[in-house]
């Protein structure tokens, strides 16, 4: 891989794809600055070296130019966290663009109107990438989150950088730890799948299932599983398309000597909502009028010992609906238990949106080895699948 820090960018102008697709309030304020700082190296790297930085990303999802998705409100932030100048191109290509990015010095940095005010952005049109390009010297792609997309400004425009095409350093890092985790795994290798549904995550779990000594599958995609070996799951998520896909995956773990836990005990509830009547139950075993919203005390006995034991974990997906302080139980311990792990020497890696928010909330995001910025990216690559973005720098 080619890395940036190998290099100088002196007086160079550098285009650079960031995910800066932030969550903003009613009044443009930036309620969650993480994807911001997360590509700080990177820009840091550059500024360092005296580059010209051009900075470039998406925000939402507009229908063409809509001012609330105006990567305007980004510009103030990023000043005071990069205490350098940091100008606005409300164009992101075009004569108003390259007016601005002559106007920028070494040492400064300017910032590009929203990638997706053009549909083209999406279409990766190649006329819309040669103009993105013509604004630069060199590229680089530090937006992890949005590799997995076969976008203009993620993959289309690094055929216009030859050879002064480069991955950033999140990009880089984010890439190194998947690799390390799905490739070199220091064994035992446990992978931890929850979340809502089993139709998201069949592929990942087809992948990992390959790779893993033990797969542990919770949340509310466990009870069609539990289903699958005959139990009565009451109300619970079930997915009945998915019964024979789940029958097969636990066939298929046994072939491969995978050790494959479900949850033995469940929380459940008679509605879907925190003052709900409570009771707990045996998986198999769950009253026919509640649903199971989370993973019992067994179960997080049984995990936690299993996840203490690995040295590599990977987690993807809440055991339970840990939105609600009735059922954050499973999810919280689960955490915990990868935290105790990886004091202990373990590598655990955390990714897709709603695990980093359960680590978030509950003040782990310090005690895991690493937490990936790109939940739909980390799928993506945890499935086997080649990343656009990533191709489009190797090629
Ligand atoms: P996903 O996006 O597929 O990873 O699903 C995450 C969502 O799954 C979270 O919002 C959880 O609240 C929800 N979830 C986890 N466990 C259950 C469950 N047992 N029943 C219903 N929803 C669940």
């Amino acid at each position: 891989m080619k890395n940036i820090l190998d290099q100088s960018f002196e007086g160079k102008r550098v285009i650079v794809r960031v995910d800066f697709n932030v969550p903003l309030d009613e009044k443009f304020n930036i309620t969650d600055g993480s994807r911001i700082n997360a590509a700080l190296p990177t820009i840091n790297k550059l500024l360092n070296d005296k580059a010209r930085v051009i900075l470039m990303s998406h925000l939402g999802r507009p229908k063409g130019k809509e001012e609330r998705y105006s990567l305007r409100h980004i510009v103030n932030y990023l000043q005071k966290l990069l205490g350098v100048l940091v100008s606005f191109s409300d164009d992101c290509i075009g004569s108003s663009a390259k007016k601005a990015v002559s106007k920028l010095n070494n040492g400064e940095v300017l910032v590009l109107e929203n990638l997706r005010f053009y549909k083209q952005e999406k279409l990766g049109e190649e006329r819309f990438a040669r103009q993105l390009s013509d604004l630069a010297d060199v590229y680089v792609n530090d937006a992890f989150g949005a590799a997995h997309r076969n976008h203009a400004s993620t993959s289309t425009i690094a055929s216009f950088f030859p050879s002064e095409k480069y991955f950033g350093l999140l990009l880089k890092k984010e890439v190194d730890s998947l690799e390390k985790a799905l490739n070199n795994p220091e064994k035992p290798f446990t992978a931890i799948i929850g979340g809502a549904k089993v139709s998201g995550k069949i592929e990942v779990i087809k992948s990992l299932l390959e790779k893993v000594d033990c797969l542990i599958i919770g949340g509310g995609m466990a009870y069609t599983f539990v289903r699958a070996i005959g139990g009565k799951i009451g109300s619970s998520l079930l997915e009945e398309d998915k019964i024979d896909l789940a029958k097969s995956i636990i066939k298929k773990s046994k072939e491969l000597g995978v050790k494959l836990l479900l949850p033995v005990d469940s929380v459940n509830a008679n509605d879907f909502n925190s003052d709900a009547d409570i009771k707990k139950s045996d998986i198999l075993d769950i009253q026919d009028s509640y649903m199971g919203l989370d993973i019992g005390e067994k179960s997080i006995n049984i995990f936690s010992k299993e996840i203490e034991n690995s040295k590599t974990i990977i987690w993807n997906g809440p055991m339970g609906v840990f939105e609600m302080s009735n059922f954050e139980n499973g999810t919280k311990k689960i955490g915990e238990a990868i935290c105790k792990s990886t004091v202990n020497g373990a590598f655990s890696l955390v990714g897709g949106g709603d695990s980093v928010a359960a680590v978030k909330k509950f003040n782990l995001e310090d005690q895991v080895s690493y937490i990936s910025t790109g939940g739909g990216a980390m799928l993506e690559y945890l499935e086997g699948k080649e990343l656009p973005g990533v191709r489009a720098i190797l090629k």
